[in-house]
């Protein structure tokens, strides 16, 4: 029996919601459209058509991922961070809003003074902070660094399909000195693993079981990207440059600590929304 595409959202619908998925409606609206190949307003027009057999087995096939648990930002490829579209693939992590903090936090230090600065974006990922800041500040230099190619590979479609300027992606270890060819920066922005070892598997399952290790795993106790970019990095940012960490949840004392051991200077940290002090910021002394 042919069926409607508005027969196939129902079915969709049905399902996520006896699953318990909190935003069914939309998901089920996003997965069917996704399905059907068509964007949100050809979908809507096109409600009361038939759709085809094989458009019935592809929603199928993306609504079995989703009911296993799968995040719907990794089976439709799309997200958005910072009001900007964003490609996503299990080689990055999906952006958080927790993490629009630290882009209003750089944007709020920059404001005003050096539009042009050169901003360093370590461990980008999907690169959303990287083209967040390039977006905003059209004038600035954006380097964005990831050791894992595959990363890389979506931060370049990232920019491309953001289409901002001025904006470069180099492969490079965090845990490692930087290339000498890098260059000094004006501000050094990092989401870096930052989640415990010990701590991964008690994760959410959708995060565990779907969003890439290497992105999360901050070694023993979290803290392990933060000591080697103090360590190695700061060498890339020029004296009164800015470094601007995310950091999770209870970690903002000691990576606070540990900038002031590096010889930061004016730091502090800024909560999220939900009252979580997210962001830590230190000045690199002018001499
Ligand atoms: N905030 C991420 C989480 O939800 C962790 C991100 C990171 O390690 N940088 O677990």
């Amino acid at each position: 029996m042919p069926k409607t595409y508005n027969e196939l959202y129902l079915r969709a619908r049905t399902a996520l919601k006896a699953a318990g998925v909190e935003s069914y409606a939309l998901e089920a609206r996003l997965l069917a459209s996704r399905a059907a190949g068509k964007d949100k307003e050809a979908f809507l027009r096109d409600l009361r058509l038939y759709t085809s057999d094989e458009t019935e087995e592809k929603l199928e096939a993306l609504l079995q991922r989703r009911l296993k648990g799968e995040p719907l930002a990794y089976i439709t490829g799309d997200w958005e961070f910072y009001g900007l579209p964003m490609k996503v693939t299990q080689d990055v992590l999906i952006p958080r809003p927790d993490t629009e903090v630290l882009v209003d936090t750089a944007l709020k230090a920059l404001m005003g003074r050096k539009m042009d600065a050169r901003i360093l974006d370590l461990c980008c990922g999907s690169g959303c902070i990287g083209v967040a800041l390039a977006h905003e500040l059209p004038a600035a230099r954006v380097v964005m660094v990831d050791v894992s190619e595959s990363a890389l590979e979506v931060s370049r479609q990232n920019i491309r399909l953001n289409r901002v300027n001025r904006t470069v992606c180099l492969r490079a270890d965090a845990l490692q000195k930087p290339p000498m060819s890098i260059g000094e920066f004006d501000m050094i922005i990092s989401n870096p693993p930052y989640v415990p070892s010990f701590e991964i598997l008690t994760l959410d399952s959708s995060v565990r079981d779907f969003e890439p290790l290497g992105a999360l795993d901050g070694g023993e106790d979290g803290l392990m990207f933060y000591r080697s970019i103090l360590q190695y990095w700061l060498t890339a940012l020029r004296p009164g440059g800015l470094m601007l960490f995310e950091v999770g949840e209870d970690q903002a004392a000691s990576v606070r600590a540990l900038m002031r051991e590096a010889g930061m200077q004016d730091v502090f940290s800024v909560p999220d929304t939900a009252g979580i002090e997210r962001v830590v910021v230190g000045r690199r002394p002018k001499n």
